[in-house]
């Protein structure tokens, strides 16, 4: 990972609108990896990203499921949530290799985002794609009620996403 910037997520709205810079910007098969404690804002982000691709339906957390999609916008959006996968990952399930073949297809199509949430549980997941990290966290309460986000790009796809990030965010 090279390329990295930390900021600040002074509402829910700033961190909507980090996802529409990515639903708006995307123009290729790129991993976008949600780092993030519960309520943290890797939905929020999601949703804001899901509404700049276009995307109809109403995104939610694939708590039950571990895999989203949705086919309404101008690329398609999968939703990976590898957090219910801790056990497979731990014991080397065949789950996660059929997973991989999952993502591994999806991957070859020319333009897809592919949000993957708890992608830190499993980092080989992504590991031979263009990837953007987005790490969420909660600022000290006696600071503000945002979050701060680091973001690194691995691969041409991810690097025009964060150059996008930092024009739209004066970084
Ligand atoms: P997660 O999916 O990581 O559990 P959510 O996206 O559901 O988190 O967000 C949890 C709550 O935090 C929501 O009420 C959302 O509006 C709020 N939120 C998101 N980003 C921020 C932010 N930058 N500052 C303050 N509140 C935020
Ligand atoms: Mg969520």
């Amino acid at each position: 990972m090279e390329d990295s910037i930390e900021f600040k997520l002074q509402n829910a709205e700033a961190t909507r609108k980090l996802g529409a810079v990515l639903g708006e910007t995307i123009d290729s098969a790129v991993v976008i990896g949600l780092q993030g404690d519960l309520g943290a804002g890797k939905t929020t982000l999601t949703q804001g990203l899901a509404e700049k691709l276009g995307v109809e339906e109403s995104v939610n957390s694939p708590t039950f499921l571990m895999l989203n999609e949705y086919h309404s916008g101008r690329m398609p959006l999968y939703h990976f949530d590898l957090y219910r996968l801790q056990e497979d990952i731990e014991s080397g399930s065949a789950a996660m290799g059929n997973l991989e073949a999952e993502l591994a297809e999806f991957m070859q199509s020319p333009k897809v985002a592919v949000v993957v949430e708890w992608l830190d549980l499993y980092e080989q997941f992504s590991a031979p794609y263009d990837e953007l990290r987005v790490k969420l966290a909660y600022l000290p309460e006696t600071e503000s009620e945002g979050r701060s986000v680091v973001i690194k790009a691995r691969g041409r796809g991810a690097e025009l996403l964060l150059k996008a990030v930092k024009k739209e965010f004066n970084l």
